[in-house]
C-alpha cells in the first residue's frame, strides 16, 4: 500500500499509538508531521529518524491540542511545509480516572478540549484543502469507550462517544468528494496512558498492577492480551489509501472482542 507523494499530519504522535502510526505512515511513503509533548532531543531524534529509514519529509509542529489557534495554526504550517495536507490522524488523548462526583472540573475541561475539540478545529482547518484537491483521509483515533462505557471515567467516555458522531457528520457532508472520515476504536493498547491508569486504578484499589492489568484491563478484552500500536499503524494505512476510498462514517473497533460481548 503506498501513500507516495501524499502528506500527513499525526496529532499526539511523540508517544504511543500516535507514534506508531505516523511510522507506519512514512514507512508507506507519506510525508508526516509529528506533534506532541516530549524532550526535545527524543522529538528531534524521531523526526530525523522517519527521514533517515523511509527517506520522507517529516516535520515537527509543538502545537497544543487544547488551544484552537496553535491547532490552526499547525495546519497551515503542514501546508506550508509539504504545500498541501492530504491525511489528518486526530489521535492527541489524555485520560484520567475518578468517580463523576469527584472527578475534577478542569480536568472534564482539559479532556474534552484535547480529546475531542481538536479534532473539530483540526478537521475544520484542514477540510478547505481537501476539498479543493478532491482529495482526503481522516482518521479519529477514539476508543472501545467511544461505542461503550465504564465506570470512573466520564470525561473520556463522553469525549470519545463524541468524536465517533463528530466523524458521522464529517463523512456525511465529504461523502461526494473523495474525502473519508473513519474513527478508529482501539481496546487496550500498552502506552504510556495506558500505563499512567494502570498506576492509579492499582493505588486506588489497594491491587498490585499485574492484579488490574489481569483483572480489570484484560478482563474486558476477550483477547487477553493488548492491542498492538503496529495493527493500529497498519488499519490506518489501509484506510488511508485508494482502496477503502468506501469506507466513510465508521468506528472501526480493534479491542480483542471486547464491544462483541
Ligand atoms: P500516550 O499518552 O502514549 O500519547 C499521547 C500523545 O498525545 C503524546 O504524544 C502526547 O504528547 C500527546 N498529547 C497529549 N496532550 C497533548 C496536547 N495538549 N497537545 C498535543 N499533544 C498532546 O497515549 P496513547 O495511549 O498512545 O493514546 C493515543 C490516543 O489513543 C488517545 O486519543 C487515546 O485516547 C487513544 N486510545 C488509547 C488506548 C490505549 O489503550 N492506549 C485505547 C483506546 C484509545
Amino acid at each position: 500500500m503506498s501513500l507516495k507523494g501524499k502528506a500527513a499530519i499525526v496529532t499526539g504522535s511523540t508517544s504511543g499509538i500516535g507514534q506508531g502510526i505516523a511510522e507506519a505512515l512514512a514507512a508507506a511513503g507519506a510525508d508526516v508531521m509529528l506533534n506532541g509533548f516530549g524532550d526535545a532531543d527524543a522529538v528531534e531524534r524521531q523526526r530525523a529518524g522517519l527521514e533517515r529509514d523511509h527517506g520522507v519529509k517529516a516535520v515537527f509542529s509543538a502545537a497544543d491540542m487544547s488551544k484552537p489557534d496553535q491547532i490552526k495554526a499547525m495546519v497551515a504550517d503542514a501546508e506550508a511545509a509539504f504545500g498541501k495536507v492530504d491525511i489528518l490522524v486526530n489521535n492527541a488523548g489524555i485520560q484520567t480516572v475518578a468517580a463523576v462526583e469527584e472527578f475534577p472540573d478542569d480536568r472534564w475541561e482539559l479532556i474534552q478540549a484535547i480529546n475531542l475539540s481538536s479534532n473539530f478545529y483540526a478537521i475544520k482547518a484542514a477540510m478547505p484543502g481537501m476539498k479543493a484537491r478532491n482529495w482526503g483521509r481522516i482518521v479519529n483515533i477514539a476508543s472501545a469507550h467511544g461505542l461503550v462505557a465504564s465506570p470512573y471515567k466520564v470525561a473520556y467516555v463522553a469525549a470519545k462517544h463524541g468524536v465517533v458522531g463528530l466523524t458521522k457528520v464529517v463523512a456525511l457532508e465529504t461523502a461526494q468528494m473523495n474525502i473519508t472520515c473513519n474513527a478508529i476504536c482501539p481496546g487496550f493498547v500498552k502506552t504510556p496512558l495506558v500505563e499512567g491508569q494502570i498506576g492509579e486504578q492499582a493505588r486506588a484499589n489497594d491491587m498490585t498492577e499485574e492484579q488490574v492489568v489481569r483483572d480489570v484491563i484484560l478482563a474486558s478484552q476477550p483477547s487477553k492480551r493488548f492491542v498492538g500500536i503496529d495493527e493500529l499503524g497498519a488499519l490506518t494505512v489501509f484506510l488511508c489509501g485508494d482502496q477503502a476510498s468506501s469506507i466513510t462514517g465508521t468506528s472501526l473497533s480493534v479491542d480483542g472482542g471486547w464491544t462483541a460481548r
